[in-house]
């Protein structure tokens, strides 16, 4: 039996739902899946790193030895070795992580949700640099803060300027490490004072870290999250170092927060499938990560060479862009009366795309500004991209 003409509803969406809007990247991608579009538009790491054979046998393993508990429910706060795990490797001589600090969520953007959905209400003040990730603008979005554009330069973010802007903030949202969208590091003395300043006028700071492995050389800079785990929100992912298709990360926080977050977690989807949590936890246990990180390491390095050389050969000399020294994204600034939009829609035309900078602003957007990934493209294509844009850019000088 089925109703006969029935009147279509009239969808009337919440207040809250109508602030959603596709994310901008989401919406270039769709034009990017033509094979023909050599694209520097997403933020996919490069599936050459995906370690397929080795998830594979830990699927199996976990199946064969555990298959009831791991295709049963888990508990919210998530798979207790895998957090004993990452408690003790994000511990320091002087600064102990217990696994009871860390739950477990559905890829990092979950965090950006959780935290969001316990800690923001309508007007409320959140911090973000200039420009931030635009996945944790549309997550706080959905709880209509009233976003304040912190100030950076070509070091970072400036703590000073928290000091400044940040009296009554519910929340500070930093990315020390290779920042998306603009590849920048914060120093460790700025890390130190950012910490002292969101401590001293009691902004939770909110420490963003997927890229933080994902160093060219050295090792990786000194976490806030260990400068004060009691005033530090630390989110974690697999996603950059592992596979992003398992959505899993972390959040490490002080525990009255993290039991708040389990409470939200627990209404969202009860807790992250406890499959992938085991088949992580298998992979990892034994130092995989030690072995794996670096040969990401070396690859995205590489690519970040060839794209940086290609645009000393062919951007013009008004055109100013990062070094990042690790993870993903070049921000490049084109001359002042230049619309990176504009600019996208030519590219397009001639099957290269890049992500416009304005989507990164939470308030005035810099229209000159854009951001490149180098991690999924090959040298040649790299070169051929960054020649097209180089000549549709001095076109308009
Ligand atoms: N934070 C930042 C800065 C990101 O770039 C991303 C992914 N692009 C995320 C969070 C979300 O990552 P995931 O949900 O895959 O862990």
């Amino acid at each position: 039996m089925k109703l006969e003409n029935p009147t279509p509803i009239d969808w009337k969406f919440s207040v809250r739902a109508e602030q959603l809007q596709s994310s901008a990247i989401r919406e270039i991608l769709k034009v990017t899946m033509r094979p023909e579009v050599i694209s520097f538009a997403g933020g996919l790491p490069s599936p050459a790193t995906f370690p397929v054979e080795r998830m594979k046998a830990a699927f199996d393993k976990v199946l064969s030895e555990q298959g009831k508990m791991a295709l049963q429910y888990g508990p919210t706060d998530g798979y207790a070795p895998l957090r004993e795990f990452l408690a003790k490797s994000l511990s320091t001589p002087t600064s102990t992580i217990l696994p009871e600090q860390i739950m477990m969520v559905s890829g990092s953007q979950q965090a950006l949700d959780l935290i969001g959905k316990v800690l923001v209400d309508e007007g409320s003040k959140v911090l973000v640099e200039t420009p931030s990730y635009l996945g944790a603008l549309q997550a706080f979005s959905v709880y209509q803060p009233q976003f304040e554009s912190v100030d950076t330069d070509e070091h970072g973010l400036i703590p000073a300027s928290v000091a400044e802007k940040g009296q009554g903030a519910k929340l500070m949202y930093a990315l020390p490490n290779f920042q998306n969208p603009t590849g920048r590091t914060l120093s460790v003395e700025r890390r130190y004072e950012l910490v002292e300043t969101c401590a001293r006028m009691g902004i939770p700071l909110i420490e963003d870290n997927p890229y933080g492995d994902l160093c060219y050389s050295g090792e990786p800079l000194p976490k806030m999250l260990n400068m004060n785990p009691d005033g530090v929100i630390y989110m974690g992912s697999f996603s950059k170092v592992l596979t992003p298709g398992i959505r899993l990360g972390y959040i490490v926080a002080p525990v009255p927060l993290i039991r708040k977050l389990e409470q939200a977690k627990q209404a969202s989807d009860l807790h992250t499938a406890q499959l992938t949590q085991m088949v992580v936890y298998e992979v990892i246990k034994d130092g995989f990560l030690d072995e794996h990180i670096p040969t990401i390491r070396a690859l995205y390095s590489r690519q970040c060479d060839v794209m940086l050389e290609a645009m000393s050969q062919h951007f013009p000399a008004s055109v100013s862009w990062t070094r990042p020294e690790g993870g993903m994204f070049i921000w490049v600034t084109l001359p002042a009366h230049m619309d990176s939009k504009q600019l996208l829609d030519e590219a397009i035309a001639q099957n290269v795309a890049f992500v416009p900078g304005g989507p990164f602003y939470a308030n005035e957007a810099e229209k000159n500004t854009l951001r490149l990934s180098f991690v999924t493209v090959s040298p040649e294509r790299i070169h051929e991209g960054i020649e097209k844009l180089g000549k549709l850019i001095k076109a308009k000088l």
